[in-house]
């Protein structure tokens, strides 16, 4: 398959992928944790999310995902409203630091199995399937089982998962903290590489101040369940608002 016939086969078609928060709050047992967070991220952007642990960087990707209920406020995806829609409904696929692969099957299979699901017809799986792992290099891979790859095979496999259901968007949740340092550093380049290829709208969650500065078109700090600053990693790094973002950037101030 020529390059840009399977970056077609692969890219988004289910309309911009834009995200908007609107005063979206979320409490757990009556304790306020996200307390009115706006924020639009434009379709195609890559927007990291940085801040101290327990400041609400998970809690607001499930509740972009629709895994979590708002409390109140909407999240828009696509220009359409959804906060009263399935996750399923949403066109966003979320990749997570467990890789939940599935161990009694294939790797083919685990790629495929969230499409026979959605009662995707075999040939257009396979097709799907095929094509994520060649962009994701994985091809050799497709009849092993989970317990048969190393970790960034692992986490090849479920980045692949993602890319075969064509989402408008991608939520990664410290996506790399498992693999050691050296993996950590190819797999940035190839989710880099991925983004410019595909061209999905991304929200990728890390700590790695390396990995935020390097694949971030805009950085999101969050503190406490608030947005603390946004901006591009040059903005942050040069003029941060405060020393607590200076401190999660790195910069002298
Ligand atoms: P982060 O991902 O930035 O480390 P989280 O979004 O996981 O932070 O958590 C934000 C806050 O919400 C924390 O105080 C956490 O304890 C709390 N929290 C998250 N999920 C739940 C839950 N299901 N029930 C109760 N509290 C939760
Ligand atoms: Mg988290």
């Amino acid at each position: 398959m020529a390059a840009d016939t399977l970056t077609e086969e692969l890219t988004a078609d289910t309309g911009a992928g834009t995200i908007e928060l609107r005063r979206l709050r979320k409490q757990f047992g009556g304790h306020e944790v996200i307390h009115g967070v706006d924020l639009s991220v434009q379709s195609g952007e890559f927007c990291v999310f940085v801040g101290p642990s327990g400041c609400g960087k998970s809690t607001l990707l499930r509740l972009i995902a629709g895994l979590e209920d708002v409390s109140s406020g909407d999240v828009w995806i696509g220009g359409e409203d959804v906060t009263d829609n399935d996750p399923s409904k949403r066109g966003i696929a979320m990749v997570f630091q467990s890789y939940a692969l599935y161990p009694h099957m294939t790797v083919r299979e685990n790629l495929g199995f969230g499409l026979s699901l959605e009662r995707l017809p075999k040939a257009q799986i396979a097709e799907r399937v095929e094509a994520a792992a060649q962009v994701l290099d994985i091809s050799p891979l497709l009849d092993r089982r989970p317990a048969q790859l190393s970790g960034g095979q692992r986490q090849r496999v479920a980045i692949g998962r993602a890319i075969v259901r064509k989402p408008r968007a991608f939520l990664f949740d410290e996506p790399l903290s498992n693999l050691d340092a050296e993996l950590r550093v190819g797999m940035r380049v190839e989710i880099a590489r991925l983004h410019r290829e595909l061209g999905n709208t991304v929200i990728y969650v890390t700590h790695d101040q390396t990995e935020a500065m390097t694949l971030a078109d805009r950085i999101v700090v969050l503190r406490s369940g608030r947005i603390e600053q946004v901006g591009t990693p040059r903005q942050l790094y040069e003029d941060p608002d405060n020393s607590f973002v200076a401190g999660f950037i790195g910069s002298p101030r």
